[in-house]
């Protein structure tokens, strides 16, 4: 067996990763399965079977949810082994052209954000003349804020008090796109609190999507980029806002990713300046754990924690055995019959719950769940990241 897929032999074939798989769950399929993807990879790795089309197409309509591995009890790890395999069969694509170009023009639009200011004008003609719909792209349009913020958020911003904490802060590629709501308020939150923070030029995609899709040397040279626009020293954290992109920069080598914290953690570990109050909320929100808070961070518990401060707030979350929702980062563009079967079942959820506001970790997850809720006539329900949320009422 190749060298790097020698951990594929720690999978005893117990199965018990397979009731926690979304794509198993949905297909009942051996090959859609952790076990039956990882049987293929270490018949591939040891010679006996040919990386087909079919088995391609096994691995690739994996989410990369990572619940298997949490659920795993031999410790496989499973993640890093499929970016082993997309890699080292990078270029024997499983996917039909259309979905790669799709994802590919997303992947170029989010490297460059001089491009999304640029285009951002255009993207309310094409999504009225029907453009984006013909190109498979309408759902994406749907799922994005109705207002592009440009924000120039690069710099230090000092607390507003005494300062007690400082931190920097990992903007990802999608901030100004899809979350300029999001970095503004968490900046604000976090100066109130006493908190400098510090927001890097220079700093980039987290390497996310080249990762997962095959492209190593791509998402190291955006690793690299990071480390130097970051430094060696860290003031107190590297504070991410996308669960997405913390879970990858968790995994970066060497000490960089043990400085990094998904900012509600962060928020709920610090203590609170007694001045700080929570104005009351009458409502309902629903809380929505994104696989990576879950499974890879192992943090989605500080999210309910925090609003739970709020008067008169009533908290909801989703069940944990709740699968994922079918965004994985360009997933929902690839693999859009998937994702959308997925999000309708966290949709049926929303809907019986009935909340004011969904709260999400990740922008990728709130792009799609947003959009599914406008296909569904739910726009009343407003999907929000938390930290959007504990600002507002936090305010006076
Ligand atoms: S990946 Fe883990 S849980 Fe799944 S079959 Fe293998 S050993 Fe069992
Ligand atoms: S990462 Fe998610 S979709 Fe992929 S095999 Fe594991 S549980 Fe299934």
């Amino acid at each position: 067996m190749k060298n790097t897929f020698s951990d594929i032999e720690l999978c005893v074939k117990c199965g018990l990763c397979l009731p926690h798989c979304p794509t198993y769950g949905k297909t009942l399929d051996e090959n859609e399965s952790p076990r039956g993807r990882l049987a293929l990879i270490q018949g591939w790795a040891a010679g006996k079977l040919e990386a087909s089309p079919r088995l391609l197409e096994h691995v690739d309509n994996c989410l990369l949810c990572r619940a298997c591995e949490a659920a795993c009890p031999a410790q496989v790890p499973y993640g890093r082994l499929v970016d082993d395999f997309r890699s080292a069969t990078a270029g024997q694509h499983a996917k039909p052209l259309a979905a790669r170009i799709k994802s590919a023009a997303v992947g170029f639009s989010l490297q460059n954000p001089r491009f999304q200011r640029l285009s951002a004008p255009a993207r309310g003609v094409l999504a009225k003349t029907g453009v984006l719909k013909s190109t498979g792209l309408a759902d994406l349009e749907a799922g994005l804020p109705e207002v592009f913020e440009h924000g120039e958020w690069r710099g230090f911003h000092p607390a507003s008090g005494k300062q007690t904490a400082c931190v920097e802060l990992f903007l990802g590629c999608t901030a100004e796109l899809a979350d300029a709501e999001t970095v503004s308020a968490a900046i604000r939150l976090l100066n109130r609190l006493g908190v400098g923070v510090s927001v890097p030029a220079g700093q980039g995609c987290c390497g996310a999507m080249a990762l997962h899709s095959g492209d190593r040397q791509g998402a190291e040279r955006m690793q690299e980029s990071n480390r130097a626009a970051f430094g060696a020293e860290s003031p107190d954290a590297i504070l991410t806002l996308a669960s997405g992109c913390g879970a990858v920069l968790k995994e970066y080598p060497q000490a960089f990713g043990t400085r990094v914290k998904d900012i509600c953690q962060f928020l709920s570990e610090q203590v609170w300046p007694e001045e700080i109050r929570f104005e009351p909320l009458p409502g309902r929100v629903l809380v929505h754990t994104p696989c990576s808070l879950k499974n890879l961070l192992k943090a989605g518990r500080h999210v309910p924690e925090l609003l739970r401060r709020i008067p008169q707030l009533e908290v909801k979350t989703l069940p944990d055995t709740t699968p994922c929702c079918g965004a994985a980062g360009t997933y929902m563009l690839e693999h859009a019959q998937m994702a959308n079967a997925l999000r309708e079942d966290v949709l049926e959820s929303i809907a019986a719950i009935a909340p004011n506001y969904l709260l999400t970790s990740n922008v990728g997850c709130a792009i799609h769940l947003r959009a599914g809720l406008k296909l569904r006539g739910m726009s009343s329900v407003r999907t929000l990241h938390p930290i959007v949320l504990l600002e507002r009422q936090t305010r006076s």
